[in-house]
């Protein structure tokens, strides 16, 4: 799923109280346009767009960037040229047949130059309904003013603090590592209330989606590192020594729990019914 900030445009959208042209700042272009190719999708799917529309025509044609109304201008070595912009405005003079509108986004918008610049503006100013345009930057400052000041402004800012078994140790991991390994505890040690202890010891602490899904995360990169173990990947790990009991099938099928549980996170509403779910499927696996 985009960004909040990102998935409100959807709803805009589909209230007929979207802008004509946006500028987005993000400190994640590449992850911020396939997000807005999303939310694009959103606007133009045949279908009710579900999680992951494969099946109408408009959705793919985005998805292999095809669709003749969508126009992703890349800058050309250092600089946006005054002819992409050219193209662009050629391609767009007429009224798109697949879509209701023709949308254009410029990544990196900052590599606009004084020309294109100019080129862009006129675009700019002289709104079509049948026009939607984005600008992407990473640093809104260095866009030329002339276009900032016509946009409407967006600011999309990922997290980009990677999980991975060295950054698990930090100190803001820490409330979830030490949830983690007691959790992990009771359920493969213990094994004697499994449905008491999402209460008990992650629900009383935990209450936000996204914590939860960080928490089983962490889990899994656990899991991981176990495995890795048993596959004689070294690895010291002397904190999960009682876990060492498990083998490599049934970490295994751990690492497959856990990690349909992360995706049914994203998705489903009630997050004590899924944690309910994956200890009753682990209980038959333990
Ligand atoms: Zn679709």
């Amino acid at each position: 799923m985009a960004v909040e900030q990102l998935e409100k445009l959807v709803t805009y959208y589909h209230e007929n109280k979207l802008s004509h042209v946006y500028l987005i700042e993000t400190n994640n272009i590449n992850k911020c346009i396939y997000d807005l190719k999303e939310v694009i999708k959103k606007f133009f799917c045949e279908n009710e767009y579900e999680k992951e529309c494969k099946l109408c025509n408009i959705c793919n044609l985005i998805e292999q960037n095809y669709l003749p109304s969508l126009c992703i201008i890349e800058p050309d070595g250092n600089t946006i040229k005054k002819e992409q912009i050219l193209d662009l405005k050629k391609k767009f003079s007429s009224i798109p047949i697949y879509t209701k509108q023709n949308v254009y986004i410029i990544q990196n918008a900052e590599k606009l130059n004084g020309s294109s610049a100019n080129t862009m503006l006129k675009f700019v100013e002289e709104p079509a309904d049948y026009i939607l345009g984005f600008f992407v930057t990473n640093d809104i400052n260095n866009v030329i003013s002339t276009i900032k000041s016509r946009c409407e402004i967006i600011k999309v800012k990922y997290d980009e603090s990677e999980l991975n078994i060295k950054t698990i140790y930090n100190d803001e991991n820490k409330d979830y590592f030490d949830v983690a390994k007691d959790y992990l505890n009771k359920l493969e040690v213990e094994k004697k209330h499994l449905i008491l202890y999402n209460k008990d010891i992650v629900l009383n602490i935990f209450s936000e989606r996204e914590q939860i899904r960080k928490l089983f995360k962490i889990i899994l990169i656990i899991y991981e590192a176990l495995l890795n173990n048993k596959l004689g990947k070294n690895m010291e790990n002397n904190d999960f020594i009682f876990l060492d009991f498990l083998t490599s099938k049934e970490i295994i099928q751990r690492i497959k729990l856990v990690t349909n549980l992360l995706e049914d996170l994203e998705y489903n509403a009630n997050i004590e019914l899924l944690l309910d779910k994956f200890v009753i499927e682990l209980s038959d696996v333990l």
